[in-house]
């Protein structure tokens, strides 16, 4: 299936200069986020893991089935102050300031396999603020996956050791 004709661009928004790659149309077309979900499945099973990890919010609507359909457990990351319990935080640079992101302390056991997953890679600030959590935790990256990789930001460069999959480039 050729998954990149349910995504709908939206040229300058949030704001002027950014090309928006809705993933909305691939959810709202069944077998679009069936097929997406289960090639996402399918590296996740190769590479063992035992739990998945995802950024809000697009990260729950990928990570989520995924975990589902692998009977794993998932486990979200939020904006600081979200989460009810105690957390461990981790901040990131933004084009302008900085945004912090939570999980909370006990969700990754030491040693446990895991998986990021989300909706797309742009510069690698959010799934590299997520790789600390989770090796903060004692839980080893085993893989990182992605609907979409806008390859001219570069997000592999920040993210080199560990092992990425995208399901479209950009
Ligand atoms: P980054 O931390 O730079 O890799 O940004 C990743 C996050 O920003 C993802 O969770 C996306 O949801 C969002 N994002 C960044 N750029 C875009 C874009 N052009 N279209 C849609 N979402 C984007």
């Amino acid at each position: 299936m050729d998954l990149k004709q349910y995504v709908t661009i939206v040229e300058d928004w949030p704001k002027p200069g950014i090309r928006f790659k809705d993933i909305t149309t691939i959810m709202d077309n069944g077998d679009a986020y069936k097929y997406a979900t289960d090639q996402i499945v399918e590296y996740a099973k190769l590479k063992n893991v035992d739990m998945i990890v995802g950024p809000e919010a697009r990260g729950f609507i990928i990570g989520c089935p995924v975990a589902y359909a692998m009977a794993k457990g998932f486990a979200p990351v939020r904006k600081e102050g979200k989460l009810p319990r105690e957390v461990i935080t981790a901040e990131y640079d933004l084009e302008y300031g900085t945004n912090v992101l939570a999980m909370h302390k006990d969700a990754i056991k030491p040693g446990q396999r895991v998986m990021i997953i989300d909706d797309l890679l742009a510069t690698g600030g959010t799934v590299e603020a997520t790789i600390k959590l989770i090796e903060q935790m004692g839980g080893v990256v085993a893989g990182c996956a992605f609907l979409i990789e806008l390859t001219y930001l570069d997000g592999r460069e920040k993210l080199k050791g560990y092992d990425i999959c995208t399901l479209m480039q950009y």
